[in-house]
């Protein structure tokens, strides 16, 4: 059922009818079945009102619906964006209307190329939205969109591909936004810190925790919004999380609303001290001369990269079943021949940025190449040229 409906909502965006708000069309009122005759009658006797020509509003009509349509143009934008219900961030308190009365409306919202006369009292979600590119924030539209595309399921291509022709800023506005974030916050959140270049995930999934809504290498951020997170579960879940985040060594920062709508810079302080304390804190998971510690047990490297996703990759020479040489000359070609060309044979990982020979040369040990291998190894170590490593 839920998914009938969610795949089928960019389909059904035709505006908000008059049944909703009470402000009329007269091909809307027509389409009721009601005649010209039936219309003057109702007109005459109160039940219906001419609010401009061609549209009628009942007693118990929405006020800012009626407005727009008495201005000459209908409910739009940023308005028509929050009474269907998405998320808005704060300071849009004024009415949003496309004035469509006249071809050339000079006067309120517009989309980027000449839009459809408005049928309905409130304009569809996508002209809506088309128009609030114009009328809105960046970081805020950013988010609506993220609430619209969430809400329908459907990708920033499809619902662009509903609209006209976009300038070039529209459509890489398009391709900030993102169809999983799961609130306004989270979206406001995740457009700031990667405009401040950090490397951001959304809703990752976190083996202790569960799913987050951002992740900054070893921060978790969850971004409560005003609505969600006051109810006695919330409460108890979240405390829940914040344990098993410790217990998995990641740090969680909850913030809520406030937080980051207006007091963004100080957030923005901490998460820098973090990371930069971070930065300082890059050593191995095992200690350096304690090999035994090393594993390939999926499960602990599982649950070493959990505690931190910044680690990186030890080769364990000898445990691994890897052997090593480790060259010590600029110059292969001061090696005997044959050793030379073995080495050549191996996997080279220079130890000097590739402008010399000086490098380890990694090989898996077949078996049989072990024994020649480590023979020429004890030949070349007697020159003290070439180490074999673990
Ligand atoms: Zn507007």
């Amino acid at each position: 059922m839920g998914d009938v409906a969610t795949t089928t909502a960019i389909d059904d965006d035709h505006g908000e009818c008059g049944a909703v708000h009470g402000v009329y069309s007269r091909a809307e009122l027509e389409a009721l079945g009601l005649d010209a005759r039936e219309i003057r009658r109702m007109v005459a006797a109160g039940e219906l009102e001419i609010v401009r020509r061609g549209w009628y509003a009942t007693p118990a009509h929405d006020d800012r619906v009626h407005a727009a349509v008495k201005a000459g143009g209908v409910l739009s934008c940023v308005s028509a964006l929050r009474r269907y219900g998405f998320w808005l961030p704060p300071g849009y308190p004024e009415d949003h209307r496309r004035i469509t009365r006249n071809a050339k409306a000079d006067s309120g919202c517009r989309g980027f190329s000449p839009l459809a006369a408005g049928r309905v009292g409130v304009d569809p979600v996508v002209i809506a939205l088309e128009c609030a590119a114009r009328c809105m924030r960046e970081e805020d539209w950013i988010a609506v969109c993220d609430s619209v595309l969430n809400t329908w399921n459907v990708s920033a291509e499809e619902l662009r591909g509903r609209m006209g022709h976009l300038p070039r800023y529209v459509v890489a506005m398009f391709g900030k936004t993102d169809v999983n974030s799961q609130s306004g916050t989270e979206s406001i959140a995740r457009v700031r810190l990667r405009a401040l270049h950090f490397s951001v995930v959304v809703q990752p999934q976190i083996a202790e925790v569960g799913r987050t809504d951002l992740r900054i290498g070893r921060i978790l951020i969850e971004c409560d919004s005003r609505q969600h997170h006051t109810s006695l579960e919330s409460y108890q879940n979240d405390r829940t999380r914040d344990r098993k985040a410790v217990v998995g060594r990641w740090i969680t920062l909850r913030l809520t609303y406030d937080d980051i709508l207006f007091g963004w810079d100080e957030v923005v302080e901490d998460i820098r001290a973090i990371t930069a304390k971070d930065r300082h804190r890059h050593r191995p998971v095992v200690k350096y001369g304690t090999e035994s510690e090393s594993t390939h047990n999926p499960a602990q490297i599982n649950e070493w990269w959990q505690a931190n996703p910044d680690y990186g990759i030890a080769l364990h020479v000898g445990r691994s079943g890897a052997i090593a040489f480790d060259l010590d000359r600029d110059d292969l070609a001061e090696l005997p021949r044959d050793m030379a060309e073995a080495l050549r044979l191996g996997v080279f990982q220079s130890s000097r940025c590739g402008i010399s020979n000086r490098a380890h040369y990694v090989f898996a040990n077949g078996g049989t190449e072990m024994n020649a291998l480590a023979s020429m190894s004890a030949e070349a170590s007697a020159e003290n040229v070439v180490t074999l490593l673990g």
